[in-house]
């Protein structure tokens, strides 16, 4: 179910629960601001979560809240993750839905990684 990307941060969710050491992940890069995993569903050859470690909804309370050295943390992050991953050079794509609209399922700010092999016009 789509999740309103401007309701208030509930620490329930799933992402949250890994972050806690709650729930397992396979693991692909951590530091003090991000965790990034493979997602257990992967939409591509490779599917990377990468989320902050803090609690933000979605990218619009991550852009709009954060502290600058978050958000530079967490760009960084992206771009290193695809980089170290092998996946400039072939191609990579970043999702991150918002919202209803987008089909935002879990409520923690969340950019998706794609890559590994061709990916068509499109990946949800
Ligand atoms: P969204 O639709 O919110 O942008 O994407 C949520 C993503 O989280 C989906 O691609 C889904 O497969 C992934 N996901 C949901 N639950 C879990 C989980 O418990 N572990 C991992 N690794 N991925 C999850």
């Amino acid at each position: 179910m789509p999740i309103d990307a401007t309701r208030p941060y509930d620490d329930s969710n799933i992402f949250a629960r890994i972050l806690r050491g709650e729930l397992p992940c396979k693991k692909v890069f951590e530091d003090d601001h991000v965790l990034a995993f493979h997602d257990i569903n992967p939409a591509a050859p490779t599917h990377i979560l990468v989320i902050p470690k803090g609690a933000y909804v979605s990218w619009d309370d991550f852009s709009g809240r954060a502290p600058d050295a978050e958000i530079a943390a967490f760009v960084r992050a992206v771009g290193r993750i695809a980089r170290e991953e092998g996946l400039v050079a072939p191609g990579y794509r970043l999702l991150a839905n918002t919202g209803g609209n987008a089909g935002q399922e879990v409520p923690h700010l969340h950019v998706h990684i794609f890559g590994g092999g061709p990916l068509g016009p499109m990946l949800s």
